[in-house]
C-alpha cells in the first residue's frame, strides 16, 4: 500500500473506515493487556526463585569479612553485595555502597543530600534560588519526577544516537552556575535503547561547567541486560574519564538488582569518589543503622561470579529477545510503506521507543487504552510530561506473554493508523 499521505481525500476516507472496522472489532474483544511499565515477565521472575533457597535455615549468616547479617550493622553493605554491584557498575568493590531494593532511592536520597547539607563546601541547592536540570529527552520519567518535586527547572535536551546533544549541554552548563546535574542513562537508554559513545562520555567528564558543585547522574540501570549476549556492549567508564579529566568528584553511579532478580525485592548499589562515599555515608548513618544484609547476602550468594552473573542475564536475554522481535516485526509489517513513523531496535534493555506522526502520539495512546491496550502515557518520557511534538511512545515488551503481546501490538498498529488517517482527514 501507497504511504497514507500520498493518499487522495477519498482512499483517506475508505481507508479510515476500513481501519475503524478494524479498530471497533477489537474492541468488542474486551481485551485487557499491559504494556505500560518495563516489569520483568513470570517466567523471568522465576529464574531467581532458587535465590531464596540460598539463605536455607542452615545457611552461614555470616558475611566474608564477619559480619553477622541477621544483626545491626555495616552500613556501607557487605562485601559480597559490593562484587555484584561492583560488576553491574563496572567499578572497584571499596567505591561501593550496597543499599536497599531500590536504586530510585539512592538517587532520591543523593539530590536530598545535596539538596539539604551541599557537597565540598558549596551552598546546599535548597538555599538557591533556581535550580535547573538537564534531562535528555526522551528520557525515564520517574527520573524526571524527582527533580520536579525539588522544584528544579527542568530543561530537555535532545538524545541522539551518540547520547545527550552535547553541543547544547556544553554551551548550556559553562555560562549557567544553576544548572547543577544530568540524568544520564548510558547503555540501552530508557527508553530509546542507545549506548553513549566514548566520546559523549568523555565530554561529560571533562566539561567546563559553571556550576562546582555540577553532577552527572550515571543510572546504568541496564548496564548487564543484554539481549544478544553473544553481542554484549559496555559503555565507557564514566569514573575512569572522569578522573582523567580531573573532575574526579562529578558522577555519582546507581544499578540495581531490580531487572535481574525482583523488581521490589533486590538490591541497589552507588559507586562514588571517596570523597562523595564519605559525604553519603554521614548523612545515612544517621538515617539507618544498617541495610538488609540478608538480602546482599542471598545476592552475593546467588550470583558470586562473572559467569554465574552472565549465565543468569543470558536467560533473561532467552525470554526477551522474541518479544523484541515480535513487536519489531508487528511494526514493520504493519505500518511501513503507510505511517510515517520509526522506532528503535535495541540491543538491550526493557524497552523499544516508537515516533508516531507529530500530534498523534496521545490520540493512540487514548485509542489503545479504550480498546483495552494500557500504553505509558504519551509525552512521559519528556519532563513536565510534555512531549513538544507528541511523537514519542514508550513500548514495554517485557511482562505481556507472546500471544498476548502479539494481540497487543496488532491493536497498537491500529492505533497508529487510525491516529495517522484521522488527521490525514482533518
Ligand atoms: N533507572 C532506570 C533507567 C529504570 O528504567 C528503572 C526501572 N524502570 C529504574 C531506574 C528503577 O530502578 P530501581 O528498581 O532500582 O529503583
Amino acid at each position: 500500500m501507497a504511504r497514507y499521505n500520498s493518499f487522495t481525500s477519498e482512499e483517506i476516507s475508505a481507508e479510515l473506515a476500513a481501519v475503524n472496522a478494524a479498530y471497533q472489532g477489537f474492541k468488542a474483544k474486551g481485551l485487557k493487556l499491559n504494556m505500560a511499565r518495563g516489569k520483568p515477565s513470570a517466567e523471568q521472575l522465576d529464574l531467581s526463585r532458587p535465590m531464596l533457597e540460598v539463605l536455607g535455615e542452615e545457611a552461614n549468616l555470616t558475611s566474608s569479612d564477619g559480619t553477622d547479617c541477621a544483626n545491626y550493622g555495616g552500613l556501607s553493605g557487605i562485601p559480597e553485595a559490593k562484587q555484584l554491584l561492583a560488576r553491574l557498575l563496572n567499578d572497584d568493590p571499596e567505591n561501593i555502597i550496597a543499599g536497599g531494593s531500590s536504586s530510585l532511592t539512592l538517587m532520591f536520597d543523593a539530590i536530598a543530600r545535596l539538596w539539604t547539607f551541599g557537597t565540598e563546601g558549596n551552598a546546599p541547592w535548597g538555599t538557591l534560588e533556581r535550580v535547573k536540570w538537564l534531562c535528555p529527552s526522551p528520557g525515564y520519567d520517574r527520573h524526571f519526577a524527582i527533580c520536579e518535586t525539588f522544584g528544579m527547572e527542568l530543561i530537555p535536551v535532545p538524545l541522539t544516537d551518540e547520547g545527550p546533544d552535547m553541543d547544547m549541554v556544553e554551551q548550556l552548563i559553562a555560562v549557567d552556575p544553576s544548572i547543577k546535574g544530568i540524568w544520564c542513562v548510558p547503555q540501552y537508554s530508557n527508553p530509546t535503547g542507545i549506548v553513549y559513545s566514548s566520546q559523549v562520555v568523555n565530554r561529560l567528564a571533562s566539561m567546563a561547567c559553571a556550576a562546582p558543585d555540577f553532577r552527572i547522574f550515571w543510572d546504568n540501570a541496564y548496564s548487564v541486560h543484554h539481549l544478544y549476549p553473544q553481542h554484549p556492549v559496555q559503555v565507557a567508564d564514566i569514573a575512569a574519564a572522569c578522573v582523567a579529566a580531573g573532575n574526579p568528584n562529578r558522577y555519582l553511579k546507581f544499578a540495581s538488582t531490580s531487572k535481574i532478580t525482583f523488581p521490589g525485592a533486590g538490591i541497589s548499589g552507588l559507586a562514588a569518589s571517596p570523597s562523595n562515599i564519605q559525604e553519603a555515608l554521614k548523612v545515612m548513618g544517621i538515617q539507618m543503622v544498617g541495610p538488609d544484609k540478608l538480602n546482599q547476602l542471598r545476592h552475593g550468594r546467588f550470583l558470586s561470579t562473572d559467569e554465574a552473573l552472565q549465565n543468569h542475564m543470558a536467560s533473561h536475554g532467552k525470554l526477551l529477545a522474541p518479544k523484541f522481535q515480535l513487536v519489531d516485526r508487528k511494526l514493520s509489517e504493519g505500518l511501513k510503506g503507510t505511517v510515517e513513523c520509526s522506532w528503535s531496535s535495541p540491543q538491550g534493555g526493557y524497552f523499544i521507543s516508537f515516533e508516531a506522526p507529530a500530534g498523534t502520539a496521545k490520540r493512540i495512546v487514548a485509542l489503545a487504552k479504550d480498546a483495552g491496550v494500557q500504553l505509558t502515557g504519551a509525552g512521559a518520557t519528556w519532563p513536565y510530561g510534555q512531549d513538544p511534538k507528541d511523537s514519542n511512545i514508550r513500548i514495554a515488551p517485557s511482562m505481556p506473554p507472546l500471544d498476548e503481546l502479539d494481540q497487543a501490538m496488532d491493536v497498537f498498529v491500529t492505533c497508529v493508523k487510525l491516529a495517522a488517517l484521522e488527521q490525514l482527514a482533518e
